[in-house]
């Protein structure tokens, strides 16, 4: 089959909810993917930061095939020899006191959104049915209806409603506007993203996290911190966070926390919070299953053992200094942290972000832009100084071409 017939069956028989590079993949390893004609391609995007570990890490693929041939599934309706192992691991790896697992990052914020409701009835004390929780324009926190409720897009709310209420929107990256949502006394959380991904890698003031987090504990009202992209060492820190010295309430992970591997998510908090929903109250049939959960201490075992924080801090610098040093009409604006980047286009001769992707792609090097005119580049983060240099030239040629 041509790359075209499998672009054309996908397009007959999916529904078109994705608008994907006309790339048909077929292999990774690593930082590399190889398409269904052999060619090979640096992978920037790294499944929106879910490949951080790389393609098919060894480890965590021996993980996951060893578990497949003991236990992948019992459900929460009995123990597993894993579980209880996952839970502690993580716990200790990022200081929570528990956890609670379930698949993808949309129904971790879910979850935190339910654990902070239930905190503010039965902890703060909040009337029934008053519970609000503030969230910040331009989020992206995943597509369920309550998720999307937040949403201030159209393109992710619009005809999706009636939407779930009890959300306040604030700006991001402006105290002022929390401070002043924060005075409603029936605010129980403020969620976040320590920098905004989807949004097109959009980092905060310095000091506005910590800013937030103390206003937040002035008012008793739980810091959620949803590090599904920007967490496991992909902004050059275990968290995001770590850069301002904070530990949210709630902790909200996915993505890497399986390399890439399987859905695993996951809401780490501390028992006070966590305590408040009893058995039968929240769940998953998949949430915790020995294979995410196998996978799951894989993957955080390879950030670890591997520095990928140190690794993603340093080629990070790197990278965002090279595409500086890009004397192009389009490129607007280079920004980001660690390895999570964007590179803001501006429109010229008619050519746009898209042309640009097109264009790497050819060159050897897939990216996508976000919101049309943002490039980001998120590489897997144990990609080798000599491939980032590689990687940067064919960035750098490809630019030439506009
Ligand atoms: N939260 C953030 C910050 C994200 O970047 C994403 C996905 O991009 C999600 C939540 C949703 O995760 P999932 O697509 O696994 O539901």
């Amino acid at each position: 089959m041509r790359p075209e017939d499998y672009i054309t069956r996908e397009g007959k028989f999916g529904a078109h909810n994705y608008h994907p590079l006309p790339v048909v993949l077929e292999k990774g390893a690593g930082v590399f993917v190889w398409d269904v004609e052999g060619k090979r391609y640096f992978d920037f995007l790294s499944g929106y930061s879910a490949l951080s570990q790389g393609h098919c890490h060894p480890k965590i693929i021996k993980a996951l095939t060893d578990q497949a041939q003991k236990l992948t599934l019992v459900s929460r309706a009995f123990h597993s020899d894993v579980l209880g192992e996952y839970m502690e691991f993580a716990c200790k790896f990022f200081g929570y006191d528990k956890l609670l697992p379930m698949n993808t990052g949309a129904e971790a914020v879910e979850t935190a959104l339910k654990l902070a409701r239930r905190w503010g009835y039965r902890i703060k004390g909040i009337a029934p049915e008053k519970a609000k929780i503030i969230v910040c324009s331009e989020n992206f926190h995943g597509r369920t209806i309550t998720i999307i409720s937040m949403s201030t897009d159209p393109s992710s709310y619009a005809d999706f409603g009636p939407y779930t209420p009890g959300f306040i929107k604030v700006q991001y990256n402006n105290v002022g506007e929390l401070e002043e949502a924060l005075k409603d006394p029936d605010v129980v959380g403020f969620l976040l993203e320590p920098i905004q991904g989807e949004a097109g890698v959009v980092v905060p003031d310095e000091g506005y996290l910590r800013t937030c987090y103390d206003l937040c504990h002035a008012h008793h009202v739980l810091f959620i911190a949803d590090e599904i992209q920007t967490g496991i060492g992909r902004t050059g820190k275990l968290l995001a966070c770590d850069y301002e010295n904070i530990h949210p309430d709630i902790l909200i992970l996915g993505k890497a926390l399986s390399g890439g591997v399987t859905p695993v998510s996951a809401v780490l908090a501390s028992d006070e919070i966590m305590l408040t929903i009893a058995p039968g109250e929240h769940g998953s049939t998949y949430g915790g299953n020995p294979l995410a959960a196998a996978v799951g201490i894989a993957a955080l075992e390879v950030v670890r053992d591997e520095h990928l924080s140190e690794n993603a801090y340093e080629m990070g610098e790197l990278f965002r200094s090279e595409m500086q040093k890009i004397d192009n009409p389009m490129i607007r604006q280079v920004r980001g942290k660690g390895l999570l980047n964007a590179v803001v286009t501006e429109p010229r001769g008619g050519k746009v972000a898209w042309d640009i992707c097109l264009a790497l792609k050819e060159n050897g090097l897939i990216a996508k832009p976000t919101h049309d005119h943002i490039i980001r580049f998120t590489p897997p983060l144990v990609i080798t100084h000599e491939q980032m240099m590689e990687a940067i030239g064919i960035i750098k040629e490809t630019f030439e071409l506009f």
